[in-house]
């Protein structure tokens, strides 16, 4: 067993409130025998499940960030019943770079389980998939669209095959009270936080609100409000927890985005035209959007949807290279499968 190079002063034991950093080694060309450090915070408080939360899995998704700050300044030991720990970015810097992937071009969700001898990135993941999700008993991980991608806010969870961990997940994901929660499966070939987190048979949840480059008042409200909203059906965060009927809302759209079929990636390079919009019921066969080029005396390439459904996620920018995600055609799925 290889030893973790991760430094940090928090004693996940000790009850109380403790902010911290995690210090992954870094040498870089202006700096020798460095560390890039990862801010943390750890509150514990009577009896009660361990939940992790983190923020800035990707460094272009700042509504997880900034609600995981928020969170990670108020929380007192008095709130939690249990242990609350919040890592508000995992990639800093590519949080100020306002890019997806870290400086080394490392995709962060992309490179779990993680190595203790790899990259710094690598040897976060690492840290995560060894040190917390064993101690965690719930994990939430908060995304967004990006600067690529506009999603209808939603919280999600995989398909999980264990009746009971099944249940346990989505009364997680119903918890966050968003218009809609999204069954998903992983386009992208592995790699992931959650995937290494489930693997570990933890009850995981994640989500994508708004996206495309910018942030509504009412997207920070829906991931400040989710979060804590599901802290407190975990029981983990002393409060009332809130139902949509509670709230005055109408049911969640429960979407289940589970086929190939319905990731529409596009044919040609050129600049995405957008034709539907988001929430839009599509037929199948509709035309989405369509792909110019350069050439005026070439029509453009039009992109018919795959299968009838909802348009929950578009692309937000138009320059668009062949194979990029244009759109997510969701179908409605039903309550019944999940509790
Ligand atoms: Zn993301």
């Amino acid at each position: 067993v290889i030893e973790s190079p991760v430094v940090t002063r928090i004693d996940f034991d000790r009850p109380g409130r403790q902010v911290g950093h995690l210090q992954l080694p870094r040498s870089k060309d202006t700096a020798g025998w460095a560390s890039l450090f990862i801010p943390i915070l750890c509150v514990t408080g009577g009896e009660g499940p361990t939940v992790l939360v983190t923020g800035g899995n990707h460094g272009d998704e700042p509504e997880g960030q900034i609600a995981c700050l928020n969170l990670a300044r108020e929380l007192s030991a008095e709130d939690v019943s249990g242990r609350v720990i919040v890592i508000p970015c995992l990639s800093p810097e590519a949080s100020l770079a306002y890019t997806r992937s870290w400086p080394s071009g490392e995709n962060f969700n992309r490179i779990f389980p993680g190595d203790p001898r790899g990259t710094t990135a690598q040897i976060l993941a690492d840290y995560l998939t060894r040190h917390l999700f064993p101690i965690s008993d719930a994990v939430i991980d908060i995304h967004s669209g990006g600067r690529s991608m506009m999603c209808v806010p939603w919280s999600e969870m995989h398909p999980v095959e264990d009746p009971a961990l099944r249940r346990r997940t989505a009364e997680m994901m119903l918890a966050w009270n968003a218009d809609y929660s999204t069954i998903y499966i992983d386009v992208a070939g592995g790699g992931l936080l959650v995937g290494e987190a489930e693997r570990q048979g933890k009850p995981v949840i994640g989500t994508e609100l708004g996206g495309g480059g910018q942030v509504t008042a009412p997207i920070h409200r829906l991931a400040a409000s989710g979060l804590r909203n599901v802290l407190r059906r975990l029981g983990v965060l002393r409060g009332e927890v809130q139902t949509r009927r509670s709230l005055g809302l109408p049911e969640t759209v429960i979407l289940s985005a589970t086929e190939i079929e319905d990731y529409q990636l596009a044919p040609v390079s050129g600049l995405f035209e957008t034709l539907v919009g988001l929430g839009e019921e599509v037929r199948e066969g509709q035309p989405l959007g369509r792909i110019h080029q350069f050439d005026i005396g070439a029509p453009p390439v039009e992109i018919p949807s795959q299968a009838a459904g909802i348009v929950c996620t578009l692309r937000a920018i138009a320059t668009t290279d062949q194979g990029d995600c244009v759109c997510v055609v969701a179908q409605v799925g039903d309550r019944s499968e999940l509790i």
